[in-house]
């Protein structure tokens, strides 16, 4: 095959680094004539890698003996034309080459697969048997919003694609029924449904959801598949070729599954569209919630965005009639929101132990319920059993050798762990530094506050879901289900229960000590902050059955800060207003567009001159280049981390200044060999965490 003569040339996709300076599609030669969007096997450099065939003619320089392409997955339709557009945007808006971008979206497998193994996997894939056949649904009758809000999603269904959607509805008002409608009108229409989902241990739960009403209608193999990274290697592949194929009509994801092969999508929907997961933090840096908006404004097919505290940059484009908004304002059933208590820290009486997290008025209220038998959350955003070790004698604190962090006492297995880079040790007996064997933990996580609760209220049943508490398969599964079971009664845990989960029972939600966020670096945390305790309000009273009320309490030093009075009222509108007049008159984003530039070195100073060399390569009068800064937590691992943020009055100007720079950027760090140093950098565009 080698000396074959060249007799087409392709360009092909295909994961040159785009830090090596390949960054387009680049020029092979082929026998026969090649469809765009075909896969392919071709060589680069030593290696041969996963390429695709991509739109548009090759233009090698003239002399120069292109390289044939090594192998075609002939068996395998290939990726559409929008597909290509939608990768071509991703990697130019995010600053990535097209082939890295499409490597790293493309299922594992396919990188280590032939064409004749691809062809086997295939076959398999047509003799799937179909499911056992399952009930028609039950389908309630819409609440006169939803229905309105339906209405709009199917006009667009019909009618090619219009404005972005943005539902905005109270937590229990019934936003998933609506997806569901609206789901069903583009299956009737012959299409396909991407949902999007921000947690992967979401994504069971909605695909039950999903599964019990569609099943009868979709009766095919594979019709409802879901793609996100906790699936096997071989699953995920099998979901994705369904979803390419066109059998799978239904595919439910994380934000990976935005980049899904869709060949007659007709519907996309983000719930939870304001979460920060739909970011992804490393790599091709894409939010998946744009690309979607981007992707259903180029098939021309409606994209809903769903949330009960959307994204400000959301919210913005509503008020300013860019995207609809469809909005659901009452809960289902009549369940009331819970009546939100912000208890005045301020107000206990001045004595030792008033910084506890567990005031006493906060274990009546706990223990109140506790005896009508109704279920509990305490919420508290850090896991582990304390931020740190401290010895008294010597004021030695439990730092990591590593990062500027301190390390988390955890006691159920007696370590300290740093969740910065992982080091992990056994817990010292005795002060490291003077011996004194009285060090004491300082300030308290999810671990100490299910120790402290449990004390306080004896008999009571306590339960911790946190990233620690649901590590191995399965653990998250059985612990949800004992809140759902009825066997728990006060439930403690991070964010990570907060988000989703349709608990019935509960009726009384604690956040204990959520005041951090209100004067943080980051300008987003008040977002976060309010987003989070919206939602982790709204797992209370989702069930009206139950009486006396359900409640949220909130535990603050700073009982009028406008946050938590606009939080008292449920009122996510006044609240947004305040934030996006702070945000206006400070030039931030949505009214700016912003852009990091990161770098990684065994020292700061390193770090910092590879910034400020890259700072002095490009002037624009309207793009501002800060000066650059270490990151929150400076050193991670051995090594610093510096940031440089970009801002521009416009995203078109900000766009046209990245792709002058990257490529000097690029060049730079090839060139120089001061900057050698340099371990890391890269491009952060629209960046969450500053
Ligand atoms: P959200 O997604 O807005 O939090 P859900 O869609 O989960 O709300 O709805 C809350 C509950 O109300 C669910 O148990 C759902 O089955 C139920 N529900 C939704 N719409 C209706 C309806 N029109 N009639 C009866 N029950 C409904
Ligand atoms: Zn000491
Ligand atoms: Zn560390």
């Amino acid at each position: 095959m080698a000396d074959a003569p060249p007799g087409e040339l392709v360009r092909v996709a295909v994961d040159a680094p785009q830090h090596s300076g390949l960054s387009g599609p680049l020029d092979y030669a082929s026998e026969q004539a090649l469809t765009s969007g075909t896969l392919v096997r071709v060589p680069l450099g030593k290696r041969e890698l996963l390429g695709v065939v991509w739109p548009g003619l090759a233009a090698p320089a003239p002399g120069l003996a292109l390289k044939p392409v090594a192998a075609v997955f002939d068996a395998l339709p290939p990726l559409g034309a929008d597909w290509c557009r939608l990768l071509d945007f991703a990697a130019g808006y995010y600053q990535r080459s097209v082939g890295e971008l499409a490597s790293a979206v493309l299922p594992p497998q396919l990188r280590e697969l032939s064409p004749g193994q691809l062809a086997a996997r295939l076959r398999k894939l047509a003799r799937k048997p179909a499911p056992a056949p399952a009930a028609e649904p039950a389908r309630p009758a819409l609440a006169p919003e939803q229905a309105a809000a339906v209405a709009r999603i199917e006009a667009q269904v019909g009618g090619g694609g219009g404005r972005p959607l943005l539902l905005f509805g109270v937590t229990g008002s019934g936003k998933t029924e609506v997806y569901l409608r609206a789901a069903e009108a583009a299956l009737a229409a012959g299409r396909q449904v991407l949902v999007l989902v921000p947690e992967i241990n979401l994504t069971p739960q909605l695909e039950a959801r999903f599964t019990e009403r569609f099943a009868a209608l979709l009766p095919q193999p594979l019709a409802i598949v879901s793609l996100h990274s906790a699936l096997t290697p071989a699953q995920r592949l099998q979901n994705w070729l369904a979803a390419h194929l066109g059998h799978a009509r239904l595919v439910l994801g994380t934000r990976l599954a935005v980049f899904a092969s869709l060949p007659a999508l007709g519907l996309i929907v983000v719930d939870e569209e304001h979460d920060p997961s739909y970011k992804q933090q490393d790599g091709a840096r894409y939010s998946a919630r744009d690309l979607a908006v981007w992707r259903a404004h180029d098939l021309k097919v409606p994209v809903v965005l769903g949330s009960a505290t959307p994204s400000l940059e959301s919210w913005q484009h509503a008020e300013s009639g860019r995207y609809e908004r469809l909005t659901l304002a009452s809960r289902i059933g009549g369940g009331a929101l819970p009546k939100v208590r912000l208890f005045d820290m301020k107000a206990l009486p001045a004595a030792p132990g008033v910084t506890t997290a567990l005031t006493a008025p906060l274990l009546a209220a706990l223990r109140e319920r506790l005896d009508r038998g109704e279920q509990s959350l305490v919420f508290l955003n850090r896991r582990g059993y304390a931020p740190v070790l401290h010895c008294g004698e010597c004021q030695w604190k439990s730092d990591c050798p590593h990062c500027s962090a301190w390390r988390v006492f955890h006691k159920r297995d007696r370590t300290l762990r740093c969740h910065h880079c992982g080091f992990t040790e056994r817990v010292p007996r005795a002060c490291p530094n003077c011996g004194n064997h009285d060090i004491a933990p300082i300030g308290r996580g999810t671990e100490r506050l299910e120790e402290q609760l449990a004390e306080a209220l004896p008999g009571a049943r306590v339960l911790r879901i946190d990233a620690d508490s649901t590590r191995r398969k399965g653990e998250l599964e059985a612990q949800l289900q004992a809140v759902h079971d009825g066997e728990v009664d006060i439930l403690v845990g991070t964010q990570m229960v907060t988000k989703g989960h349709d608990f019935r029972r509960i009726r009384f939600v604690a956040a204990v000590n959520p005041d951090g966020a209100l004067f943080s670096s980051d300008f987003r945390a008040p977002e976060r902050l309010f987003a989070l305790l919206m939602q982790a309000g709204g797992r209370a009273g989702r069930d009206a059955a139950g009486e006396g009320g359900s409640e949220m309490w909130v535990q603050t030093w700073h009982r009028d800060h406008a946050l938590y009075q606009a939080l008292a009222r449920h009122d996510y509108e006044r609240f947004a207003a305040d934030q996006l007049a702070e945000r206006r008159s400070a030039g931030l984003p949505p009214f700016s567009h912003l852009a990091l530039l990161r770098a990684e070195a065994r020292t700061a100073e390193a770090a910092k001159a590879f910034l400020d060399a890259a700072a002095a390569l490009l002037q624009d009068a309207q793009v501002l280049v800060y000066p650059p800064v270490p990151h929150a937590v400076a050193r991670v691992a051995d090594v610093e981390r510096m940031q440089m943020l970009v801002e521009a009055g416009q995203r078109a100007r900000l766009q046209a200044f990245l792709r002058a720079w990257v490529p000097a950027l690029i060049a730079l760090k090839r060139e120089r060999p001061e900057f050698r140093a340099v371990l890391r950098w890269a491009v952060d565009v629209d960046p969450l965490a500053i």
